[in-house]
């Protein structure tokens, strides 16, 4: 069994509900157990701004999938949330499921980097990610996750109750 951690977000249709949703699909997969999930975030959009605020969350799996294994169930399952993938990077979404870390792995294939290759830089990810990880947690190649949440300002992240 590998610890896991998944990044959880959405911009349309009720997000909130998107991410509630996305997380009980999640935990009834096959070969995934839920291990925690943390409280709902709202952030301002990254990149183009003309598109509705974010909710996001984190949530700690364990399984037994690789990690590509992982990777190809999370994309089925924003299929199913009516993803349409666009051209332009970053635009809204109803759902996106990124692989952030695969237990203490790093990873460089052509479909998937793990840690995540916004891990460090993103107060939606590194806030939610401190919320339910070990204290100790080590991001590979990044460093200990206290240090890389003291150096990332907030940018309009509001952790909601
Ligand atoms: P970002 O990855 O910067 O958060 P995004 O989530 O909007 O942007 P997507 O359109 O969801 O990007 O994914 C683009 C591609 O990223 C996917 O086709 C996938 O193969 C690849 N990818 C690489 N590493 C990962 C990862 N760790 N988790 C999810 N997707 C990844
Ligand atoms: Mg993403
Ligand atoms: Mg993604």
């Amino acid at each position: 069994m590998v610890e896991v951690y998944i990044g959880l977000g959405s911009n349309l249709e009720n997000p909130a509900e998107q991410i509630k949703h996305a997380r009980l699909s999640i935990a009834n997969q096959a070969h995934i157990s839920e291990v925690s999930f943390s409280s709902l975030y709202a952030s301002p959009p990254m990149g183009p701004q003309d598109q509705p605020d974010y909710i996001n969350a984190v949530m700690r799996i364990n399984t037994d999938l690789s990690a590509i294994e992982l990777l190809k169930v999370l994309q089925k399952i924003e299929i199913d949330f009516g993803r349409v993938r666009k051209s332009e990077r970053w635009g809204a979404r109803t759902l996106d499921l990124d692989l952030l870390l695969y237990a203490d792995q790093q990873i460089e294939l052509p479909d998937l980097t793990v840690p995540h290759i916004g891990l460090s830089e993103r107060a939606f990810v590194l806030y939610p990610l401190q919320e339910i990880a070990p204290e100790e947690l080590v991001v590979q190649g990044k460093g200990a996750i206290k240090q890389l949440v003291s150096l990332c300002p907030l940018n309009g992240l509001e952790k909601l109750d």
